[in-house]
C-alpha cells in the first residue's frame, strides 16, 4: 500500500507530474534540450522574484550548497543557524577547506537580525549563509528584517537555503538581496528528489572569480559561464526526466497562481498548528513557525515510532524528530501539493489512534 507521505521530503508526487518523469529522452546538446532548460528558468525566476539568472543541478539541493560556499567565500563565511541543516552549511566549509564561523540560536528560535548585524560589523566575513526555512525545528527566519541587516555590507555574498519553502511561501530574491537562492525539488516544489535548483547574481558570480579552488562538478562559475556561453546547457549530462517533469509542474504552479499556493500552504499551516496547540504544544516560536512543516513538541511522551507504525497500517507517514530532537517532537510537513482532506484525514487519524 502506499503511504501518504506528511514527511518534509520527499513529499508526495502528483500522478500527472510523475508521468512526466517517463518522457522519451533528448539530446542533451540539442536546441530542444536548450529550450526546456531555458524555459524552466523563466518559470523559475517568476517564482523567486528575481531577474537572476537560474541554475539547475543534478543533485540534491547539498550539492549546490556545497557549490554556494566553496565557489563564492573569498575569505571566510558567517553561517547562521538555527537546527540541523543551518550547521550543514558550517560542515560544508569545513569539508572544503574553506574558512567558516558558526553562529547558532538556540534551536526553536530564529536567527535575529541582530545577531547578523553584530557579525557582519567585524568585517571578517564576505560570505553569509542563512536558512529560511528550518525544517529540523519548524522555523521559519524573518528574512525581512535579516536581509535589511546584509544589504548594508555590499562586499557580502548572501546565500540562502530555501530547499524547504519554495513554491510553498513568498521568497523575493532582488528585494531581499539574495545573491544565491537554492532550493530542491522534493520539497514544496512537488517533485521526485534528484534536482536542485538556484538562482545566481552578478556579485556572486564576480566573488567566485577571485576564488582560485572552486571544485569541479559544482563550480558556480563554470556553470554560469556554459548556461550564459551554450544558451542554457550543462557542463555534464543533466537529469532530463527531472526537467521534462519540473517543466510542466512549474506550469501547473503558475496555474493555481504562486499567491494562491502561498495562501493555500499558510492554511495548511494554520490547520497543522491549531491541531497541535490543542492537543500538543508546537516546538517552535509560534511567531516564526514554519509555513511548510510543523514540528510538534511531544508533551504526551507518546512513542513517535509506535504512532507512526499505526499511522503506516492506514497509509500515512509522519516524520519522527530530527537527530537529537527523534521522540521528543514529531514532524508533519504541509507542503507541496498535498490536498487539505488528506492533512485533516491525518490529524483524525492521529487523535483516533491516540485516543485524543
Ligand atoms: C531537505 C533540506 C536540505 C537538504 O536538501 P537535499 O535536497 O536533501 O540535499 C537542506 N536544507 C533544508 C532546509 C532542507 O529541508
Amino acid at each position: 500500500m502506499h503511504k501518504k507521505l506528511f514527511i518534509p521530503g520527499p513529499v508526495d508526487v502528483r500522478e500527472d507530474v510523475l508521468e512526466k518523469m517517463a518522457t522519451p529522452m533528448i539530446g542533451h546538446r540539442t536546441k530542444e534540450a536548450s529550450d526546456l532548460q531555458r524555459n524552466i528558468s523563466e518559470k523559475l525566476m517568476k517564482l523567486m522574484y528575481t531577474e537572476n539568472q537560474i541554475i539547475l543541478s543534478t543533485s540534491s539541493g547539498t550539492g549546490l550548497m556545497e557549490g554556494a560556499v566553496r565557489s563564492c567565500t573569498r575569505n571566510k563565511a558567517a553561517v547562521f543557524s538555527v537546527g540541523a541543516f543551518g550547521k550543514r552549511w558550517h560542515e560544508i566549509a569545513l569539508a572544503n577547506g574553506v574558512d567558516a564561523d558558526l553562529f547558532e540560536s538556540e534551536w526553536g528560535k530564529p536567527t535575529t537580525p541582530e545577531m547578523v548585524e553584530e557579525a557582519l560589523s567585524t568585517g571578517l566575513y564576505d560570505l553569509v549563509t542563512i536558512t529560511h526555512n528550518e525544517t529540523s525545528t519548524g522555523i521559519m527566519n524573518p528574512l525581512e528584517e535579516i536581509s535589511a541587516v546584509i544589504k548594508n555590507y555590499p562586499e557580502v555574498v548572501f546565500c540562502m537555503d530555501t530547499v524547504s519553502s519554495l513554491g510553498g511561501a513568498k521568497i523575493e530574491v532582488d528585494k531581499w538581496g539574495v545573491d544565491i537562492c537554492i532550493a530542491s525539488t522534493q520539497k514544496c516544489l512537488g517533485l521526485p528528489a534528484g534536482m536542485a535548483v538556484c538562482s545566481i547574481s552578478e556579485k556572486a558570480v564576480n566573488a567566485a572569480k577571485e576564488v582560485k579552488n572552486r571544485g569541479f562538478y559544482f563550480d558556480l562559475l563554470k556553470l554560469y559561464n556554459t548556461i550564459k556561453k551554450k544558451d542554457h546547457q550543462y557542463p555534464s549530462t543533466p537529469s532530463l526526466s527531472h526537467m521534462f517533469a519540473l517543466d510542466y509542474q512549474l506550469d501547473r504552479i503558475m496555474e493555481e497562481g504562486i499567491e494562491n499556493r502561498f495562501e493555500r500552504h499558510l492554511q495548511m499551516a494554520d490547520l497543522v498548528r491549531d491541531w497541535a496547540k490543542k492537543n500538543f504544544e508546537l516546538f517552535a516560536d509560534e511567531k516564526h513557525a514554519s509555513n511548510s512543516l510543523t514540528t510538534v513538541k511531544n508533551t504526551r511522551g507518546i512513542s513517535v515510532a509506535d504512532l507512526n507504525k499505526e499511522l503506516g497500517k492506514r497509509g500515512f507517514m509522519i516524520s519522527n524528530g530530527y537527530g537529537d530532537l527523534k521522540e521528543k517532537t514529531f514532524r508533519i510537513a504541509h507542503m507541496a501539493d498535498t490536498p487539505m482532506e488528506d492533512l485533516s484525514a491525518l490529524l483524525e487519524n492521529i487523535e483516533d489512534i491516540l485516543g485524543l
